[in-house]
């Protein structure tokens, strides 16, 4: 049916109104019904084989533009509604932003499923439907405060089935129940996101901000993604969710097998289960206890069959990351998977001595990524430097018993979201310069560089930058009530609150530029300097750069004698909605992790696609952008990752010494607890922070300050250059095809899933 005529129907059988005459929620209501009905008719993705990607996170954001966009008709709606007076982007806003993850791994998962879905691969997702996501975040008296982040509405992306599975605690027994979202590709078809719930949870659970009573699961199972995890209550519930998920997962699986009439003895000819990161891994565990307990395997069959269906992605080298759980807890949540936890520990006891590579320890600890190593066909880091950490350090017993299970594959992100809805006006002139090609084969974004001299396209680049930041600087001044100068550099740090990804370098570096301005030495453009983080209600440290920031905001900006030279503003509750405001308008991408500890990133690769400039270490997949770039189109400082892995293997790194020596370091460090910071802040966060910096900073951030300002010094002097500037921009566009996901995706299916 004419699109058209489609949505008027809609309309007036829900409303009995005009286009014209709909308020927008009332429009979004209708829209969101429309597009679920165009969806619901493209064709199922199917094939021999299929993946299966369970993660305990998606964070999918807003849906309606990027599936207009899929199905290719985000323009004609737009059109139809603007001759109505209405416009798209104001109906888009209307979505609730499910925030059904906490960064990076949950965003990398959701870009998966719009790739394998874009390249006509069958792959579903397989996760929980968390009736409150990742909490909303609120600043009061410069602290943030987390309150609980509802997102399901009547009418939503979810869709009830009624497929139903009893999973098993223990003697309690508690019914599930799926609800499915429509995954659609880009100009593709349909695969799904299978998120699994309890119809018993109880919202009313919820206390003051997101506390909730532990205890009771039938109540809470699926009722917040991660609970906090500081005391037991909270570890148990975790390994509750993850059970549920994979117990679920698993007996979906097997169901659709078993219609499909396959072998469950050739199950790997069927089925790839790629497991992100250790949350999912007791899906091996549950999966060998089915086809023992309920298919009549032997052990050794189940186990063999499972060990080439499993694949194990490692995203993290942070040893407070890496699961590893009491036998007790799981003894106590999931009494029926410990006589196979203990067999597989057994057998790998009886073939290895080595006590690294165990998967019970000594403390009766069960060591989750090593069950996945053991017991699963592929282990992949996620960018080239991270994966050869896990093969020389991290996991190098490993890889020493299974050299060829070892394999990178780096991150990717998606180009609908992140380039054709977040920024169209760059994607229009995109396909202007070099055509369309780009759009299904990203890295035809190279051609773009035969225009590295043109001056019109350069400029038109740079009018883009201009737009999208003074768009910005009107979102700012409306959600945050503070003025931002359009013209001035916009630095953008926006990521998870951590210490290794060093918020409080950046910090350091505004204090220092502060201290100048006041002493005459004043930049010849402003600057701005932006941030977005939520830190773990549970990680003080985290809490305490927050504030910080905060602090120096307030300072900052109320400063009449720097504030026409520079202005800080911590956005509240930066999410993807926020991060798809944000990255259009950058100028400097501040990607200044410690080298070795961020896997990949992937806020670097969505803001060279939009054009700015990364300033960051050798990390992650910084390491990969610097190759593609050059040195010329990139700023690159602090030491570098076999450094810093020896710093803490002779454990000889001592802060103290970087502060004494350095009178700029020093003057910056003591102005957390000075006279100025104290009278807006509060005294016990500040000289926490302060002494964190000074006894410990575990992650060595007076290590690499005072190369950082050097650095960072130069990129603003640079950034005067105006032509040699739009050029890096070109450049870094041109390059970023390589961070396509569904160049990923065609590895992980090249070498992994043989899909
Ligand atoms: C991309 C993204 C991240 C990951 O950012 P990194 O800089 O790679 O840590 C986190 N949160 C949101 C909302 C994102 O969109």
């Amino acid at each position: 049916m004419n699109l058209e005529k489609q949505l008027e129907k809609l309309i007036k059988a829900k409303y009995k109104k005009t286009i014209k005459t709909c308020t927008d929620e009332q429009l979004y209501d209708c829209v969101l019904q429309l597009t679920k009905d165009r969806m619901a008719e493209k064709p199922v993705i199917t094939g021999k084989k299929k993946v299966y990607y369970i993660s305990m996170e998606f964070l999918i954001g807003k849906l309606l533009a990027n599936n207009l966009i899929n199905l290719g008709i985000y323009e004609e709606l737009a059109d139809i509604l603007k001759k109505n007076g209405k416009d798209l982007t104001a109906i888009e806003e209307v979505e609730p932003e499910p925030s059904l993850g906490n960064g990076g791994l949950g965003r990398l998962a959701a870009c998966f499923l719009d790739s394998i879905a874009t390249l006509g691969l069958p792959g579903d997702g397989i996760g929980l439907n968390y009736h409150f996501g990742l909490f909303k975040q609120v600043f009061r008296n410069k602290l943030q405060m987390a309150e609980k982040n509802d997102w399901i509405e009547k009418n939503s992306w979810l869709n009830k089935t009624d497929t139903t599975f009893e999973v098993c605690f223990g003697d309690r027994k508690v019914t599930s129940v799926l609800y499915d979202i429509d995954v659609i590709g880009y100009e593709n078809g349909r695969n799904k996101l299978h998120l699994f719930d309890v119809s018993s949870v109880d919202e009313r659970l919820v206390k003051k901000g997101i506390d909730f009573d532990k205890t009771q699961i039938e109540k809470n199972l699926t009722l917040f993604l991660y609970p906090d995890d500081s005391d037991e209550d909270g570890n148990l519930l975790r390994i509750y969710q993850e059970y549920f998920m994979v117990s679920n997962g698993a007996q979906l699986i097997v169901r659709e097998l078993k219609e499909k009439g396959r072998d469950l003895h050739r199950m790997d000819k069927y089925v790839a289960i790629q497991i992100n990161d250790t949350h999912p891994t007791l899906v091996i565990p549950e999966l060998i206890r089915i086809l023992t307990w309920e298919e009549g395997f032997t052990i050794d069959d189940a186990v063999k069959v499972v060990s080439k269906t499993c694949a194990y992605t490692n995203h993290t080298i942070l040893a407070e990351a890496l699961e590893k759980w009491p036998l007790s807890y799981i003894e106590k949540v999931v009494p029926q998977l410990v006589p196979i936890i203990k067999e597989l520990s057994a057998r790998v006891a009886k073939k290895y001595k080595d006590p690294k590579v165990q998967i019970i320890d000594g403390e009766k600890r069960v060591h989750m990524a090593h069950i996945d190593i053991h017991y699963g066909y592929s282990v992949n880091g996620v960018a080239a430097i991270h994966t050869d950490i896990l093969k020389d350090t991290e996991l190098h017993h490993f890889y020493e018993i299974y050299p060829d299970k070892f394999n990178n594959k780096t991150n990717g992100i998606t180009f609908r979201r992140w380039l054709l809805s977040c920024n169209r006006e760059l994607a229009a002139l995109l396909s202007e310069a070099i055509g369309e090609g780009y759009k299904k084969d990203a890295r035809l974004l190279e051609k773009l560089l035969e225009k590295a001299d043109d001056g019109k396209v350069l400029n038109a680049i740079d009018d883009i930058k201009r737009q999208k930041k003074a768009a910005l600087a009107a979102y700012i001044r409306e959600r945050e009530g503070i003025e931002i100068d359009p013209e001035s550099v916009f630095d953008i740090q926006i990521k998870r609150l951590h210490e290794y990804k060093r918020q409080q370098m950046n910090a350091l570096y505004i204090i220092h530029k502060y201290l100048e301005i006041k002493g005459g030495k004043k930049p010849v453009r402003p600057m701005t300097f932006i941030f977005g983080a939520k830190a773990a209600p549970a990680y003080v440290i985290a809490q305490d750069i927050i504030h910080l920031l905060l602090v120096l905001s307030e300072i900052v900006n109320n400063d009449p004698d720097v504030s026409p030279y520079m202005k800080v503003v911590m956005v509240e509750n930066y999410n993807v909605s926020y991060a798809e405001k944000l990255i259009p308008a950058c100028d400097v991408s501040e990607q200044i992790s410690l080298a070795s500890k961020e896997a990949s990133g992937t806020g670097n690769m969505k803001f060279m696609l939009n054009g700015a400039v990364t300033l960051g270490t050798s990390d992650g997949a910084n390491v990969e952008i610097h190759e593609l770039v050059g040195d010329d189109n990139i700023y690159i400082f602090g030491e570098k990752s076999d450094v810093v892995i020896e710093h803490y293997a002779k454990a000889d790194y001592v802060s103290k010494d970087y502060y004494k020596k350095s009178p700029v370091i020093r003057e910056a460090v003591d102005f957390i607890v000075g006279k100025q910071a104290l009278k807006v802040g509060r005294k016990e966060n500040l000289e926490r922070l302060y002494k964190e910096l000074l006894n410990k900073d575990w992650f060595m951030t007076l290590l690499d300050l005072e190369d950082y300002i050097r650095v960072k010094d130069q990129m603003f002097a640079d950034y005067e250059d105006r032509e040699r500037w739009k050029r890096m921009m070109l450049v870094n566009i041109a390059k970023a095809g390589f961070f396509s996901s569904d160049r990923t995706i065609e590895e992980y299916n090249r070498d992994i899933w043989k899909l």
